[in-house]
């Protein structure tokens, strides 16, 4: 955690700084220290948003954390926008540039583990869990952009600071819709965070093309032992639209990806199914070439309904884009000066205004009010010192202190 936050932090402020001039070292720094002092908090609120373990358009606790975290924090947060409940925004600051840091805090269904065990070893039989780790995302962005607001307040930097927590990752769900609300209108540069396996950062096309759409058969029941001559049977359209896939597989490009399961496969066995339903996700480097596969895949559907004398229709859920990261900011991000470079802190930063930097800020409060340590776990950033005692219990951690020295 130590390792990723800071590097998340310093992006942002490269990027407010003069188009030729960088962001000063002293105002870095007190970026990293922020971060570095908030190292807790930060683990604290992934850990929390790991035990809620909430699905898309459910992250209700989640966002709870992260509307009172932010708050606290000083940013203006909005819960609810673009009519969906758990979609949040938070802004610090006013006016231009405004740099957006765009995120998500959904689990997956049957993803529920024990951290830590390598066996299969549920929390919750059958429950949700963070499969992905998008537990870390909460923490870290807000430390991230909790770190930047020090600086711009500290250092009078102007421009906003702005962090989307968007619903439902996992189904592709929100982005388009928080898009077309306008949110994204006077945003000149997003910063797109997900974890991965190293720390790092891209430019260029980044992950796939992806398109959701689920397919429903129609077919006409009866007993499967008095008259299924009478029947035509939906389930036998979704076995079959899922063989004719499989018979397609050897003639795709090798960087397709496509993924199935079969959300209505009838009731019981004596009785022909009359709905049957299959859900399909189709990927693929590009946009184009996932939208080549799904037009091949609506042929299978259409022939999985000829032979079996159904009719079915498609309802196509969501899609999304691979995106073009810019390297502008990415070469920001890898060539600015090191967090141990001999070059920062050679200033001493402007005496903290009082009214501004420690005394009133919100987080000394929250940090006043923080409960008991019961878990000190990263497990999704692979960084677990032997000896930590994990506990289940859920708690909240709105415990980010300000980056300024005490
Ligand atoms: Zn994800």
């Amino acid at each position: 955690m130590r390792k990723l936050a800071p590097l998340l932090s310093f992006l942002p402020l490269a990027l407010f700084a003069p188009p030729a001039l960088a962001a000063p070292a002293d105002q870095k720094q007190l970026a990293f220290e922020t971060v570095e002092r908030n190292a807790q908090a930060i683990a604290d609120i992934s850990d929390s948003i790991f035990y809620f373990a909430e699905l898309g358009m459910q992250e209700i606790e989640s966002t709870k954390l992260m509307q009172d975290t932010l708050t606290a924090a000083g940013f203006k947060v909005t819960l609810g926008g673009a009519g969906m409940p758990t979609n949040l925004w938070a802004e610090y600051g006013e006016g231009r540039p405004k740099i957006a840091i765009v995120t998500e805090l959904d689990a997956l269904p049957g993803g529920s583990q024990t951290p830590l065990a390598f066996d299969r070893k549920p929390l919750v039989e059958g429950g949700p869990g963070h499969m992905e780790g998008h537990n870390t995302h909460g923490g870290v962005a807000s430390a991230a952009a909790f770190a930047v607001s020090r600086a711009m307040q500290r250092y009078n930097i102007k421009g906003t600071i702005a962090l989307s927590f968007g619903p439902n990752e996992e189904q592709l769900a929100s982005r388009p819709f928080i898009v077309r609300s306008g949110a994204f209108k006077d945003v000149d540069a997003i910063i797109y965070l997900h974890i991965r396996d190293a720390l790092q950062t891209g430019y260029g096309v980044q992950n796939y093309a992806a398109i959701s759409s689920r397919f429903t058969f129609h077919g006409k029941t009866a007993h499967g032992a008095v008259n299924p001559w009478d029947g035509r049977d939906a389930v036998d359209a979704v076995e079959l639209m899922d063989l004719g896939f499989d018979k397609l597989r050897e003639h795709l490009q090798p960087t397709y990806r496509a993924h199935r399961t079969i959300t209505n496969g009838g009731i019981q066995p004596n009785v022909i199914a009359d709905t049957g339903e299959i859900w399909w996700f189709v990927r693929d480097a590009s946009m184009p070439a996932a939208k080549a596969t799904y037009d091949r895949l609506l042929k299978i559907a259409e022939g999985a309904a000829l032979m079996t004398g159904t009719t079915y229709d498609v309802r196509y859920a969501a899609s999304a884009w691979p995106q073009l990261a810019n390297k502008a900011m990415l070469s920001a991000c890898r060539n600015g000066p090191s967090r141990n470079s001999n070059s920062r802190a050679t200033s001493k930063p402007p005496p903290a205004n009082p009214s501004s930097a420690c005394a009133t800020n919100p987080f000394r409060s929250a940090a006043a009010r923080r409960p008991p340590r019961r878990t000190t776990m990263a497990m999704s950033l692979g960084s677990c010192p032997r000896g930590f005692s994990i506990s289940p219990h859920r708690y909240r951690a709105s415990s980010i202190t300000n980056g300024t020295p005490p």
